[in-house]
């Protein structure tokens, strides 16, 4: 995809832009998906299956299974909903559900927040490198961590 200036969506905008990228999938968007998608975009850190199962048993009133959680999170990194933060072992609400990228994740050591940044060319320069290596299909995964800017000033 060529470089372009996209929407973040954040809030209700972000609902309900991936209630209408799943539903576009042919898939239902139900009231746990709802609900797992709203405490997901809810953390403002990656947030494990563990977090998100006990964020969605408070809202919901009933104890929900982490599993339950995890089909659901897989559901919607597929669907381009959510992104997993492979160092952090979490998930994030992607902000930009209507158009794919290789979404790079800037993760503090120190609070463990991940600032999200697209660049399509340095990815598609690690595709390159990759299928020139005789890999097929690659799938980049970028993460870099460091120190953000607010920890940085404490
Ligand atoms: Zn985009
Ligand atoms: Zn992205
Ligand atoms: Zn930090």
């Amino acid at each position: 995809m060529a470089r372009h200036d996209h929407q973040l969506h954040e809030g209700e905008s972000l609902k309900s832009a991936a209630r209408e990228r799943l539903t576009q999938q042919g898939e239902q968007w139900t009231g746990m998906r709802a609900a797992v998608f709203a405490a997901l975009a809810s953390f403002e850190k990656p947030a494990s299956a563990y977090d998100i199962a006990e964020a969605v048993s408070k809202t919901e009133g009933r104890r929900i299974a982490a599993n339950s959680v995890y089909r659901i999170l897989d559901l919607f990194v597929g669907a381009n909903l959510a992104r997993r933060v492979e160092s952090a072992n979490a998930y994030v609400a992607n902000q930009h559900p209507e158009c794919l990228h290789d979404c790079i994740f800037l993760i503090c050591d120190t609070c463990g927040q991940a600032v999200h940044i697209d660049d399509d060319a340095l990815s598609a320069s690690i595709r390159k490198a990759a299928t020139n290596a005789g890999f097929s299909a690659p799938r980049p995964v970028i993460e870099v961590r460091g120190t953000c800017g607010e920890c940085e000033d404490d």
